[in-house]
């Protein structure tokens, strides 16, 4: 499973069409393909729990990114600033300045959504009672790491938007904090793999733009730039985690999350298409940022590639976004010209799909189902999608009929009981690097 936060086909089409993303050429030519439908509100880390549960935010309880401002339900979490322009996911992209960690210290009354919230087993609890191993590379709320058949490198989003700088964190490893990995060892494993913005080769940074001209660029327009190397870093050590651990530790499903394309376009869609919207961006601010969009989707296609390279004839591979993009103005927002649009993608290859289909009517809940189709592991019948046959080889769906089951055991024990302590030792962590007041 390949999760790439934010893609969409509007901007994937034409570039494969001039060979630049020859990674998604071949998946889509080789299998099948359609728009995954997504929900409202489109905060992430609910979008991305419920295509790992197959249930709805109000079963899998995490609805945005905190709990606790004034309620645990999305106006809380996905809107933290409740009247931000962007809704419910541009506030973390664009800055903390607007969130409830304002002011300095964080609230007692807010807290960032962890995994010890969830209330339905996600698919890294339902496999290994079925005998499947798993391992898991930065999907959303998974922190802290919880014990599964096999590993799970955890994503920290939320303590780092919330109280950090507004930084586009999309998951990062931070030295000294607990349940990071599970199994808790596996750390020191993936640490040495960590990449730090200013760590980023020169070579990497100059094909989405070039760092002499940005000096020259407004302070908007630098933030921009600044936002967009946390979050290349970010995805970058998750590339580099993933394919190490994917090529040591073999599981039957592999599940690694990008989060870096969706900071691509917030932040960048109106020096890519300057005339999508009344944006009054100038020539030479499009010249020099305009390509950092398809030149992040070129990196994910790279890295797509990787994994393209390593699939045997018995392998499927997933490829899914969350939501899509479309263009956005807000006045008073200048770092923010792309928001969400319903409109995400699915693209499923290799074994059991069905080469050059069209999957018809996908929504996220339906992921899980076809997931659980492909790997003959029974299907919950309190699973709310279905499994997408147009997505199928019809020989194979013939002779994988699916089975169901009344429901999955509840997800294991939470490492740590007590979320509080480990609030609290995280948010001590970070506030010694320097990431909180
Ligand atoms: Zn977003």
């Amino acid at each position: 499973m390949f999760g790439i936060d934010g893609a969409d086909w509007q901007v994937i089409e034409p570039l494969v069409r001039v060979g630049k993303l020859p990674a998604f050429k071949r998946v889509m030519a080789g299998g099948a393909t359609g728009i995954l439908r997504s929900m409202e509100p489109s905060a992430s880390p609910a979008l991305w729990t419920t295509i790992a549960t197959g249930v709805n935010p109000e079963r899998h309880g995490i609805h945005g990114f905190v709990v606790g401002a004034g309620g645990d339900r999305e106006d809380a979490g996905a809107h933290p600033a409740g009247s931000h322009p962007a809704g419910t996911h541009g506030a973390r992209e664009t800055g903390g300045a607007t969130g409830p960690g304002q002011g300095g210290s964080p609230s007692t009354t807010v807290r960032p959504v962890t995994s010890t919230m969830r209330r339905a087993p996600a698919f890294w609890n339902i496999l290994p009672q079925y005998g499947r191993k798993v391992g898991v590379v930065g999907w959303l709320v998974t922190w802290p790491a919880e014990p599964t058949d096999g590993f799970v490198v955890s994503s920290y989003l939320p303590y780092l938007y919330q109280w950090s700088t507004g930084r586009p964190l999309k998951g990062t490893i931070v030295s000294g904090i607990p349940h990071q990995t599970f199994p808790e060892g596996l750390i020191d494993e993936v640490e040495p793999l960590k990449v730090k913005p200013d760590g980023l080769d020169q070579a990497l940074l100059d094909r989405f733009y070039d760092p002499a001209r940005v000096a020259r660029l407004s302070v908007d327009d630098r933030e921009c730039v600044e936002g967009f190397r946390w979050s290349l870093a970010c995805d970058e050590t998750y590339r580099r985690i993933g394919l190490k651990l994917f090529d040591a530790h073999p599981v039957d499903l592999f599940a690694v999350y990008f989060g870096g394309v969706d900071v691509a376009s917030h932040r960048f869609w109106k020096f890519a298409w300057p005339h999508a919207l009344d944006y009054r961006v100038g020539a030479e601010e499009t010249a020099i940022l305009g390509r950092v969009i398809e030149e992040y989707y070129a990196w994910v296609d790279a890295a797509l590639g990787e994994y393209l390279e390593r699939l045997r004839p018995e392998d499927t591979l997933v490829v899914l976004s969350d939501h899509g993009f479309k263009p956005v103005l807000f006045p008073d927002k200048p770092t923010t010209s792309g928001h969400h649009r319903p409109e995400g993608i699915i693209a499923i290859y290799g074994r059991a799909a069905r080469p050059g289909g069209t999957i018809d009517g996908a929504g996220l809940l339906d992921v899980l189902p076809t997931i659980l189709a492909i790997m003959d592991v029974p299907i919950a019948i309190d699973l709310e999608g279905h499994v997408l046959k147009d997505a199928l080889e019809p020989r194979f769906a013939l002779a994988h009929a699916a089975r169901f089951v009344d429901r999955y055991q509840d997800a294991g024990a939470a490492p740590d009981p007590d979320a509080s302590s480990v609030d609290d030792n995280v948010l001590q962590r970070l506030r010694s690097l320097g990431y909180i007041n």
